[in-house]
């Protein structure tokens, strides 16, 4: 019935540490995009891989595709 030691919490906090993107790899999600065509920077709501985005200037629309590093490529549709 010893007390416990401390490291415990310590180890918990780990998990606080934001993953980074080449950390999520695909599962990354992106709120804004840059428009391949137009080059306009567009804020847009929470997108992942496969997920279509729209460019609010030209009005394309793209499918985000991400890679294992977590870099996000724009594929017109
Ligand atoms: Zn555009």
């Amino acid at each position: 019935m010893a007390p416990r030691d401390g490291f415990r919490d310590r180890d918990m906090d780990d998990e606080d540490e934001k993953p980074t993107g080449s950390t999520l790899g695909r599962r990354r999600k992106f709120s804004e995009f840059e428009c391949p065509t137009c080059s306009a920077h567009n804020p847009f709501e929470e997108f992942g891989n496969e997920d279509e985005v729209i460019c609010n200037w030209c009005g394309l629309q793209f499918k985000a595709v991400i890679d294992d590093e977590g870099n996000l490529k724009l594929k017109e549709l």
